[in-house]
């Protein structure tokens, strides 16, 4: 490398990195020196005070550097089992790897190697302690000559040990030892003060230490620096990292949004014609919450831009006759409608509550999904084309590209996190000359700012209250010993006019793999044959037909079968008020969002509703914390929030679904309130309320947001 390296020279010409490496390096979303200085490490170890073998205690898990004395394979009669003794002085460390076999040849007698992991008494041979699977690193190989190494590997390995030293994530070859010496020599050539395009008002505001200083902590922290702040990402390095790219991402997003609202929209009249339609429409008083919503919508729909809006509300909360509302101003105003839904299922529900509630009112309701027939199918576009059916239902098929609409002017699109938003882009898209308003609803509660920033272009209306008249259900576990009192149990609520669900994880047992777990195509037959001999029993599963789905839920509907087995295909919005049991047998395989989904189907009439939460073999902890959780509340908020706590934001919404950016140092549960000022902040900057903010500052900022960040997010297409 000649001259200083630029934050975006790209790896391959820094020192140590060729292209076989920087090939590797891309693979994990490292191109430019900045990335790789946003590698950060995972965890630190303090080797200041490196434990001596006989401080550790058992059960801990500790960080011991010591010498490799003995090291081989043995065999045993389930697996081979690696084990390497380390020592110090006279006390031994044993280390062992199951089907260790990889590491042969690795561990040279006399080398110096640091251990990470979980101190235990040993399990093998006479008392000691011993760690399993540990971590570990080779810190210095026995060397026959010491005169042979250079001032640079002494210089490195000085670094090792007597100081807090950052571990990172092995890739490929590159193992932490190997990022340590490549990310201290590329800060070392970085010059003392590198670039930074938050802007000087901002980064007083939040206190930020200068970049430059940030990279250098955050790798090679100072051995005052507080070991626990370390490991919660909350040093000041730590923040200024993480707010940046907060900032950041908030910046692209808040550009995206006004831009999309400058677009030519519909300006909807909602005058008194329309009022009197919406009332006449409307079955029930709606909640003050669905008035709330109502009156966002209306006047998103009544301004000319484009609405973008995200409806959110916990199952059963009422958002049908909210986007059935929507829908009447469009077609008053002579647009048509298009609904999209996950499956058949629900798209068939909706468009029997749409025939129900909307044709009396006049309007023409179609229903169009892959199962229908093809000259059905060909029929259905027509009244779509001529705008002889003013509002279409239906699933993917909607956007297929035979499907013309006349005069498209508001899409709904229900269960948001099923689609993705290249799918909403696609519906969109299908009015050429205006854009129709969008309406996304979402049974998934996700925190505000959260929302925000994952459905970056919509604004967020949230109906927080639950129609009146519904009891709360009551929730238990119960272990499968005690499945003869439960199918009592609902044997008794059956019995009593009431309806039940039984919930499986699997559809049929599998026939290569012993999991031991019930599935519903055979409890279907256990139960139907042994257990309700007297009972009417449907089964609804992923396999069954369209056609057979929609008949088994109509027949489910209308009462002429009294308990449902099903997997989870009934988890999204089916409606059926006189079901008030459900049943979840092994509910410890279930995630706590899809519980909750689940539980939502019942308490939806005025009887009293039960949930039983069935577990049969061994439950985690972290399944155990779902089932408390379903236990102590209903709230789908706090719910949502324990999940993202217990599987983190990218399991929760499905990365790739949702185009949620992949963060690389924030984290959005853990930084939320950084998430917060960061908002508030880009908010700031791009509406110029931020007054001390020069133009110049803000155009650098603008600037710096499309060369560094653009690609990584995909905020495409800015400004
Ligand atoms: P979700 O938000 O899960 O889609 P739905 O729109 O299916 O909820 O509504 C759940 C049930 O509550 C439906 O049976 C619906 O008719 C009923 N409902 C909705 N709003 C009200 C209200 N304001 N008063 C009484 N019942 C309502
Ligand atoms: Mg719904």
């Amino acid at each position: 490398m000649r001259g200083m390296p630029e934050l975006r020279t790209e790896v391959q010409f820094l020192k140590g990195i060729g292209p076989r490496v920087a090939e590797t390096l891309a693979a994990k979303g490292i191109h430019s020196l900045e990335d790789l200085l946003y590698y950060l490490p995972f965890r630190y170890e303090d080797r200041i005070n490196p434990r001596t073998i006989e401080q550790l205690q058992p059960g801990e898990m500790a960080s011991v550097i010591a010498e490799v004395r003995t090291s081989g394979l043995f065999k045993t009669r389930r697996m081979p089992i690696f084990e390497m003794t380390a020592g110090q002085g006279r006390s031994k460390l044993k280390c062992l790897w199951f089907r260790g076999g990889y590491l042969e040849g690795k561990f040279q007698p006399g080398a110096l190697v640091a251990l990470y992991g979980k101190v235990e008494a040993s399990t093998f041979g006479r008392g000691g302690l011993q760690m399993l699977q540990p971590q570990f690193e080779i810190l210095h190989e026995p060397s026959e000559d010491g005169a042979s190494e250079s001032d640079e590997q002494r210089h490195f390995e000085s670094l090792e040990t007597g100081r807090i030293v950052p571990i990172y994530e092995a890739t490929g070859k590159l193992n932490a030892k190997w990022f340590r010496r490549t990310i201290r020599t590329a800060l070392e050539q970085l010059p003392r003060e590198v670039p930074d395009a938050i802007p000087a008002a901002i980064r007083g505001r939040i206190g930020l230490i200068p970049r430059a200083e940030a990279f250098w902590q955050v790798h090679w922290p100072d051995a005052g620096e507080s070991f626990s702040a370390l490991q919660a990402a909350a040093t000041p390095a730590h923040q200024r990292l993480i707010f940046e790219e907060l900032f950041f991402l908030e910046l692209g997003l808040e550009l995206k949004r006004r831009k999309a609202r400058l677009q030519p929209g519909i300006a909807f009249e909602i005058h008194s014609r329309v009022r009197a339609a919406l009332k006449r429409v409307l079955p029930f008083h709606p909640t003050k919450a669905q008035k709330k919503v109502l009156k966002e919508i209306a006047d998103d729909m009544a301004h000319n831009s484009p609405m973008r809006r995200l409806l959110q509300g916990d199952v059963g909360s009422g958002k049908t006759i909210v986007a059935f509302e929507a829908a009447t101003v469009a077609m008053e105003n002579g647009y048509q409608v298009a609904m999209m839904a996950p499956t058949e299922i629900l798209a068939t529900q909706h468009y029997l509550t749409a025939r129900r509630i909307l044709e009396p009112a006049g309007y023409r309701v179609a229903l169009l999904t892959g199962s229908l027939n093809q000259a059905s199918k060909r029929s259905v576009r027509g009244h779509v084309a001529r705008g002889t059916a003013q509002m279409v239902i239906g699933t993917h098929a909607l956007l297929e590209e035979k499907v013309e609409f006349e005069r498209l002017g508001l899409v709904i699109v229900d269960e948001q996190h099923r689609f993705g938003v290249m799918q909403r882009m696609k519906l969109m898209r299908k009015n050429a000359e205006v854009q129709p308003d969008v309406l996304v609803m979402t049974a998934t509660p996700i925190p505000r700012t959260l929302a925000l920033t994952l459905y970056g272009d919509l604004d967020v209306s949230v109906i927080d209250e639950l129609p009146p008249g519904r009891t709360p259900v009551s929730t238990r576990v119960v272990r499968d010993e005690r499945t003869a009192e439960v199918w009592e149990f609902v044997r008794r609520i059956v019995t009593s006019g009431a309806q039940a669900y039984v919930v499986y994880p699997v559809i049929e047992e599998s026939e290569e793999k012993e999991t031991g777990l019930k599935a519903a195509i055979q409890m279907y037959d256990t139960l139907r044959r042994d257990v309700f001999p007297e009972c009417k029993l449907g089964l609804l599963h992923g396999r069954i037909s369209a056609d057979e789905k929609d008949e088994i839920m109509r027949r489910f509907k209308n009462g002429e079968l009294q308990i449902l087995v099903a997997t989870t295909v009934i988890e999204v919005g089916v409606d059926v008020p006189n079901a008030s049991v459900m049943v979840i047998e092994h509910a410890e395989r279930f995630g706590l969002s899809q519980m909750h989904q689940l539980r939502g189907r019942i308490g939806r009439g005025s009887t009293k509703s039960y949930c039983i939460l069935m577990t049969g073999g061994k439950v985690s902890e972290e399944a155990q914390q779902r089932l408390d959780t379903m236990i102590r509340t209903a709230d789908g908020f706090e719910i949502a929030e324990k999940d993202l706590e217990l599987r983190g934001p990218g399991e929760f919404f499905g990365t790739k679904q949702t185009g949620m950016p992949s963060l690389r140092v924030a984290n959005l549960i853990r930084d939320r309130k950084l998430l917060e000022l960061a908002k508030r902040e880009a908010r700031a900057l791009v509406d110029g309320s931020a007054g001390e903010i020069s133009q110049e500052e803000k155009r650098a900022a603008v600037q710096y947001l499309k060369a560094h960040w653009n690609r990584r997010y995909g905020l495409v297409e800015i400004g």
